[in-house]
């Protein structure tokens, strides 16, 4: 693992400090994904963190820029039925931290609000809430999976 001292997200993958609520969801070589903090988001969001050290898309690898397209396809299957969303946002700055991460916002069918009114809204959820939305997004997942390797007539628990 390329590390940089002092980035809050190789120091955090290094001790497993703030680990997310209901644990990651995925672990696989190039990304990280979890429930994002309850105090600042809400229920149902997902963060993706980078395993490497880079800021932005610009600094991506070949394949780290395919394993994330993949990962995204594999997350909205996942995210939409998990929290009954109507969209999921994705959204990724880097403003305060220039480690690679990206957000996914579900919002929901009866949310009146849109777009960036809709993400520029104070945002926190409980903590049991957020563990709640992981484990159905993670029981989704598995279901996705399980279906993927149905398709290709692999063998499921491996
Ligand atoms: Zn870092």
């Amino acid at each position: 693992m390329i590390n940089q001292p002092g980035c809050y997200y190789c120091d955090r993958q290094q001790t497993g400090q703030d680990a997310p609520p209901g644990g990651w969801l995925i672990e696989d070589d190039d990304w990280l994904v979890g429930h994002g903090p309850a105090q600042m988001c809400l229920a149902g969001s997902l963060r993706i963190e980078s395993r490497r050290h880079f800021t932005d898309f610009a600094e991506m690898t070949d394949a780290e820029a395919a394993s994330f397209g993949r990962l995204l396809a594999s997350l909205y299957r996942a995210a939409r039925p998990g929290t009954g969303a109507e969209r999921i946002h994705l959204v990724s700055t880097m403003d305060f931290q220039p480690h690679f991460h990206a957000w996914l916002y579900p919002r929901a069918a009866d949310e009146p609000r849109r777009g960036t009114t809709f993400l520029n809204q104070d945002m926190s959820c409980a903590q049991a809430d957020a563990e709640a939305a992981a484990a159905r997004i993670r029981h989704c997942l598995t279901a996705d999976t399980r279906l993927v390797r149905e398709i290709l007539g692999q063998p499921h628990g491996a």
